[in-house]
């Protein structure tokens, strides 16, 4: 392959689609699948090679009813358990089109050739996870992103979507009528490109870059948020950060990489350095009566689940929720009773080691690669890290549509669906679902658009933005490397699982010095591959973000789901129960950020939750 090098005098390459899907994931395949059955003509962006998107390393697995083991399950169950795991505050319209519809799009995937683990009867396959009352997660081993995404990439290239990779946009345009395109470079080149399209979907991941210690890959830097900020759009709930219990915590070189949830849902124990299972400790009183009330009734449960056979036995205590048990650990590892690396012990090497490596062979080979741990024979060491991103761009419920006329997102970077907290396994289902919706609604908002007019002043515009950090000598600026390292420093210990006033405004004061650091930011070398470079753009966005996850966090004064206040510790239902957060450009430019009501729930849809609310 040839490279033409980037000079001053060359021209952006211009392109136009009906619709311009931002992300490759499972959220930004879905929805380019779902708009090219429409009719569309689909443009697919992303910054990395295709098929190297996030969703390929999930690794639980896809949440849906389908009741292959658990005949009890219904969608209205599921419902109910994202309310209650999202703490009542997500779009209850959201959660309802997620548990009707994410089976058919489980079982469509299966049309569509992906290989899920089987029941003995020859069914989809599904294993239990934290906060889902019923066995429900349909999976592949541990490795159910990669098989999403290789199925819904083969559906995507076999439709003849045009995918344009190794491109980063940095700067969404639009005109009075709303988007009307975007603007991007490559990242080989360096050279510009600029798409017209009647319809933008976002489907550009999370934020986890902002933090020190992360699941997330390079590409978390909450792209899509910012510039639909920029744009007009809200954030919503930007709050509400997921700092997933267990990470690895040695060596530091893999700190923060994920170990699965799936380990819990195949009957992983917690335990701290005094051997003492605390998560027993921890189960609040109110859905104590889930959880199994002994060790042997836990271990009747993990055996029942082993063969997938029914039980009368209830849950391990391990499969709270996530928000609580990371901060069990969390609290466990502050008052010394963590593990020599300061994190917890998580045990499934009790089961046989045959079945250890059948159900979690990525986990197996993680630890033996990298910690040089036989989790067969002795248990891992864990602590929280920062996972996922329950707020994100505020969208419709039915079609993704955001406050910007022609503009959707879908995935992570929406918000609503999962309230104050995700229950795991509800993304890769929210993806489909949502994904598929998207697209489709993306589809027909560019039947009725008028033919896109990209400004060809904006375009200087973002043109010379991606120069300007280039062209500053060494004595005008640092680079974005530093930032960046201060940027997380200040976001894990100021804005992390527990929460204060006083720590939330040092972080603002903090922040708002790196935007002036930013300012002046510069990289050195050409365009081409430059990572240095690419990073000036990512910051600018995790920038943005850090500071409406900040300021959101400062308003939301109580404790619910993923965001614990020390100051604020109790849920205060009368002020907080019914209202989002959201945060969008000011008048001034400057960030505002405000309440809005929660979207009004159906009589049919509260009585599911019964006393959960
Ligand atoms: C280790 C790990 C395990 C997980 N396991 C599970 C699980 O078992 N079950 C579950 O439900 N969830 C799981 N999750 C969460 C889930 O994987 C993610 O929430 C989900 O994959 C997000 O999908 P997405 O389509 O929104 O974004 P992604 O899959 O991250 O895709 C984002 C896309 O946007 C592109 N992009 C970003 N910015 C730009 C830009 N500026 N220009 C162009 N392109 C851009 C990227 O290149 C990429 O193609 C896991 C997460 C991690 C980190």
């Amino acid at each position: 392959m040839t490279f033409t090098p980037y000079t001053s005098s060359s021209r952006p390459q211009t392109r136009q689609h009906d619709v311009l899907v931002i992300g490759a994931g499972g959220a930004g395949l879905r929805a380019a699948i779902a708009a090219r059955d429409a009719g569309a003509d689909v443009g697919l962006v992303c910054k990395s090679l295709l098929g190297k998107a996030h969703t390929v390393m999930a690794e639980g697995g896809v949440a849906a009813a389908l009741t292959h083991v658990a005949p009890t399950d219904s969608w209205q169950t599921h419902f109910r358990d994202t309310m209650v795991g999202g703490k009542l505050l997500n779009n209850p319209r959201m959660a309802q089109l997620h548990a009707l519809e994410s089976p058919d799009r489980v079982r469509e995937l299966e049309l569509w050739g992906a290989v899920f683990d089987r029941t003995n009867d020859g069914r989809i396959l599904q294993r239990p996870f934290g906060g889902h009352s019923h066995a429900r997660l349909a999976h592949v081993g541990d490795r159910t992103g990669l098989e999403m995404i290789r199925t819904l990439q083969d559906r995507a290239v076999a439709l003849g979507i045009q995918v344009y990779m190794e491109c980063t946009i940095t700067k969404l345009m639009t005109g009075p009528a709303g988007v009307t395109g975007a603007f991007g470079y490559w990242r080989t080149t360096g050279h510009p490109i600029v798409f017209a399209a009647r319809a933008v979907v976002l489907a550009t991941g999370g934020i986890g870059k902002a933090y020190e210690v992360t699941s997330n890959s390079w590409e978390y830097s909450g792209d899509g948020q910012a510039l639909a900020y920029e744009a007009g759009a809200e954030l919503m709930d930007m709050e509400f950060v997921q700092f997933h219990p267990t990470g690895m915590v040695w060596p530091p070189g893999v700190r923060g990489l994920l170990v699965t949830e799936a380990v819990r849902g195949e009957g992983g124990i917690l335990r701290n350095k005094d051997g003492e299972r605390f998560m027993w400790k921890y189960l609040p009183e109110d859905r104590r009566a889930e959880y199994a009330a002994t060790d042997e009734e836990a271990e009747r449960w993990v055996t029942a689940q082993s063969q997938a056979s029914e039980t009368d036995a209830r849950r391990p205590p391990e499969l709270s929720t996530r928000d609580n048990v990371a901060r069990a650990i969390y609290t466990e590892v502050r008052e010394g009773r963590g593990s020599p690396h300061g994190g917890v012990f998580l045990d499934i090497s009790y089961l046989p080691p045959d079945h250890v490596r059948r159900k979690l062979p990525s986990m197996y080979e993680q630890f033996k690669e990298l910690a040089d741990v036989d989790i067969t024979k002795g248990p891992m060491e864990v602590g929280p890290t920062t996972h996922y991103v329950m707020g994100g761009i505020r969208v419709d419920a039915e079609t993704g549509a955001t406050a910007v006329p022609g503009l959707f997102a879908a995935g992570e970077a929406a918000a609503g669906m999962h309230g104050a907290n995700r229950l795991g396994g509800n993304s890769l289902s929210d993806l489909l679902v949502f994904g598929a919706r998207t697209g489709d609604a993306a589809a027909a908002h560019a039947t009725g658009a008028p033919e896109p007019y990209v400004d060809p002043v904006e375009v200087r515009a973002a043109s010379d933005q991606l120069a300007a950090p280039l062209e500053r000598g060494e004595a005008d600026g640092e680079d974005a490397y530093a930032i960046a390292r201060d940027l997380q420093a200040t976001m894990q210990q100021l804005v992390g699982i527990f929460r204060v006033e006083a720590d939330l405004d040092d972080a603002l004061d903090r922040l708002a010095e790196l935007r002036r650091r930013w300012q002046h930011v510069r990289a050195t070398g050409g365009r081409a591959f430059n990572p240095g470079w690419n990073l000036v753009f990512e910051l600018d966005h995790l920038l943005t973000l850090s500071e409406a996850i900040t300021r959101s966090a400062r308003l939301r004064t109580e404790s619910r789901g993923a965001h614990s206040r020390l100051d604020h510790p109790a849920t205060d239902d009368a002020k907080w129960g019914s209202v989002n957060v959201v945060a969008c450009r000011g008048a001034e430019g400057g960030m505002t950020v405000t309440t809005v009501p929660l979207p009004a729930m159906s009589d049919e849809l509260r009585s599911l939750l019964g006393t959960a609310h």
